[in-house]
């Protein structure tokens, strides 16, 4: 069992504090670091984000942008409007243009659909990312829907209707794959919920982690988007931050009825995204680019699930193996969570994230994130360096 020295025990309150102001988010490595410099951070695990996205992304940024020196237009000029960054994606999402909603990083789409389109009641099924419970205005009832333990947290498709038509909520969200759990739901289960559940009024996907998942071993990712147009019911939220690995561009963007869209535009979301999340866009729709991510894509999909392999075969922890890009562990031998995340993060400069605050979780939980090889192989022997 994993216990803290009184000197790690010092050094953890601080954390705590952090954690505590931060609310339901954790504090970014950055301020961490910055507010407890007596810590030597080596690998953050507690953002999810491909680094070798991040990488590819750089290079295209420093050729275009920095080398040309037309970093400066992008800063000095006003981006494109909303409807301009739509016209760009529609071609490559294979949807109309006016079905396309940009936002400065899906943060923001989340918050706009639920102030705007959740009347009465949401379903929110937990464990889940917090934000959707959390933007939802006085007055409106909250249902949670806890995902089972025994089912190790995956959705029950024929349960969840059963639950949705009893309770008749106007507004339902799946994340798929699920954070913290990395649960996903099969594109076939997707097309069957949908089709038994048109009289939800809004359906939210959010699929923020949707390029990590697959079916077979093409890797192929089976989105939603196109859906939008047989069930005007449909909202696909798409968060660019971690597949692409650009949270700091603040990009995202979602796919939802036209109607809805000119509703948003209307109400206060015309310039809303940068100059850089504008070239995000304009390369997310480039050939070359494209090519170029499938394949860091890929490659950090096999190094993901090895990482996973490894994880599994540590005895003192339970591995829930899901298809996003991180990895939901529950401690077995008896420590907490919180001795754990601590006794990484201090001993071993290895930042996690401690699930102790994430409702609909019964047990000690860390979620820790796939990085690149060697990280992914530190993070797996300082773990096992832990529990010696
Ligand atoms: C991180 C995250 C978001 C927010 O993404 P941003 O684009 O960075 O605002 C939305 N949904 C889920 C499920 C997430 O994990």
């Amino acid at each position: 069992m994993i216990s803290l020295n009184q000197k790690e025990q010092e050094i953890a309150a601080k954390i705590k504090k952090l954690k505590d102001e931060a609310g339901t988010h954790s504090p970014s490595i950055f301020t961490v670091a910055e507010k407890i410099p007596e810590l030597k951070i080596h690998v953050d695990a507690c953002f999810l984000s491909n680094p070798y996205a991040t990488e590819l992304f750089f290079t295209y940024l420093k050729r275009d942008l920095v080398d040309s020196r037309k970093m400066r237009d992008v800063l000095e000029f006003y981006p494109s409007q909303n409807n301009v960054i739509a016209e760009i994606l529609s071609e490559c999402l294979n949807v109309n243009p006016k079905s396309i909603f940009i936002g400065n990083g899906a943060i923001e789409i989340i918050q706009a659909v639920i102030h705007n389109f959740t009347k009465n009641k949401i379903i929110v099924n937990i464990p889940t990312f917090s934000s959707y419970y959390e933007f939802v205005k006085d007055g409106i009832e909250i249902l949670f829907n806890p995902l089972e333990k025994g089912e190790n947290y995956r959705l029950n498709i024929e349960k969840y209707i059963q639950i949705v038509k009893k309770e008749k909520p106007d507004t339902i969200v799946i994340i798929n794959p699920n954070n913290p759990d990395g649960g996903y739901v099969k594109y076939s289960d997707i097309k069957y919920l949908l089709a038994n559940l048109t009289e939800v009024e809004t359906v939210i996907i959010d699929e923020s982690f949707i390029h990590f998942a697959y079916e077979d071993e093409t890797y192929e990712m089976k989105s939603a988007t196109e859906l939008v147009k047989d069930y005007p019911n449909l909202i696909v939220i798409k968060s660019m931050s971690k597949d692409f690995g650009i949270a700091g561009v603040r990009a995202g963007y979602a796919v939802m009825d036209s109607k809805r869209v000119a509703y948003l535009l209307k109400n206060g979301f015309l310039w809303n995204s940068s100059g850089l999340a504008e070239y995000f866009f304009r390369l997310y729709v480039h050939d070359t680019f494209l090519k170029e991510y499938e394949k860091v894509r890929i490659k950090y999909i096999q190094e993901t699930q090895l990482f996973f392999k490894e994880l599994s075969t540590i005895p003192q922890i339970q591995l829930y193996p899901g298809l996003a890009n991180f990895g939901l562990i529950e401690l077995k031998d008896g420590s907490t969570s919180t001795d754990f995340v601590s006794k990484l993060l201090i001993g071993h400069g290895i930042y996690t994230r401690n699930c102790a605050d994430k409702i609909g979780l019964e047990g000690q939980f860390v979620r820790i994130a796939s990085r690149n090889k060697d990280e992914n192989a530190l993070i797996i022997n300082s773990i096992k360096i832990c529990f010696e």
